[in-house]
């Protein structure tokens, strides 16, 4: 009756629940309808009215949207000026872009391990990491909670360090009651469909300097600025840019999606406390510890496995699980083990608790639009297949 869908069983749920989805609703399509019936595609006026809200939102004084998020975190290291022989600080448990962004400027990324119990950067290990060479520190809020924001200032600011927070997952998180956004020298968003907000594609930054929103306003569009120096038809290239423009169509969902900013986080933090309350019940499990600087908007809602309460890895209990149709996944796999980090020279052994954390961790279907019965399902399926395999 309770066979395990792995082993024949009859799945938990018919159809496989996603571990994270966009939530688009009519008003959301109105808003890019009257885009599309608009003068302007793109570099019109509703990239700035979506850069305007994201400066209400965050408290910055500057935002510049970019076609995504990577290509708002090259900006970044671009107007920092990272650039070959630098070396930049990012946390190993993150999506590759926080890394790559380092790598298009030449510079070489420096992994400094992370909290066992938080997942995000130790800022001790990044001070263990800096050299004469340190330009920038890109601390990742990982699911979604602020890394130790003012340790990470306090640490670059003696230095001449930029920081870049990868706020990817963090948009609508506070640290220690300020808004993320307003933090650090800039701040990086991605409105890719998994994230809080979504533009489809697309990405920010945030900044109060008003140097390095020129610069980056300018590494959005080739470099190019419209001096009108011999006519009113001139503009000139002055540096070397990337066309990395977001639309007027991708704004205006994105702004559609921001007024719902409040909903979308009362949501995530239903579903949260419902998933902390069941699985700190459960035997085998290892619940990421909330820091107390962060009243988190979640992202991803990520757990561990105590893998020495099991009679299996957490490959098998992972693929029982997607038997049942509950979508778990992995977030992340330790940069520096990606083929191409590992041509680099990166060897595994860097982060010896990222390794671990990335051991044991499982990321949890957690979305806005899922349902109180999606979300039980989640809960149903682990129970399930969590005693099975329990020693
Ligand atoms: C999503 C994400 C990005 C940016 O991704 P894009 O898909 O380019 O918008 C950067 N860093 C992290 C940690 C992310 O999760």
């Amino acid at each position: 009756m309770n066979e395990l869908a792995i082993h024949g069983g009859k799945p938990l749920r018919e159809k496989m629940l996603p571990y994270a989805r966009q939530t688009i609703d009519e008003v959301d399509c109105l808003s890019v309808i009257n885009a599309l019936n608009s003068d302007f595609l793109t570099t019109g006026p509703v990239i700035r009215e979506f850069e305007n809200r994201l400066c209400e939102i965050t408290g910055a004084k500057f935002a510049v949207a970019f076609s995504n998020g990577t290509a708002a975190l090259h900006g970044a290291c671009y107007a920092c000026g990272l650039s070959a022989g630098d070396e930049g600080i990012t946390s190993p448990i993150t999506f590759a872009a926080s890394a790559n962004c380092m790598l298009y400027m030449g510079a070489r990324p420096v992994f400094a391990d992370i909290d066992e119990e938080t997942f995000n950067i130790d800022t001790n290990e990044i001070e263990k990491k800096i050299t004469a060479n340190t330009k920038v520190i890109i601390p990742v809020d990982y699911t979604g909670q602020a890394a130790d924001i003012d340790a990470v200032n306090e640490l670059a600011k003696t230095r001449d360090i930029t920081v870049i927070e990868d706020a990817a997952h963090s948009l609508g998180t506070k640290y220690k009651s300020r808004p993320v956004g307003s933090l650090t020298d800039m701040t990086e968003f991605s409105f890719h469909p998994v994230k809080t907000a979504t533009t489809g594609e697309g990405g920010a930054i945030t900044t109060d300097d008003e140097k390095l929103y020129q610069k980056l306003m300018r590494f959005r569009a080739h470099g190019i600025v419209q001096s009108g120096r011999e006519g009113p038809w001139f503009y000139e290239q002055t540096e070397l840019g990337y066309n990395y423009r977001i639309t007027d169509i991708q704004c205006a969902l994105g702004i559609s999606q921001l007024t719902k900013l409040d909903s979308f986080a009362a949501r995530r933090d239903e579903l949260k406390k419902k998933y902390n309350e069941t699985f700190s019940e459960m035997k085998g499990l290892i619940l990421q510890k909330n820091a107390p600087y962060s009243e988190t908007v979640n992202h991803l809602y990520v757990i561990r496995l105590d893998l020495a309460a099991f009679k299996t890895g957490r490959r098998e209990i992972f693929e029982a699980l997607r038997a049942e149709n509950i979508g778990v996944h992995v977030h992340y796999i330790p940069v520096y083990y990606h083929p191409y980090y590992q041509s680099l020279g990166y060897k595994k052994g860097i982060c010896p608790k990222a390794e671990a954390v990335y051991d044991s961790l499982i990321t949890v279907p957690f979305f806005p639009s899922m349902s109180d019965k999606d979300a039980q399902d989640v809960l149903d399926g682990f129970d399930k297949v969590l005693k099975h395999y329990l020693k």
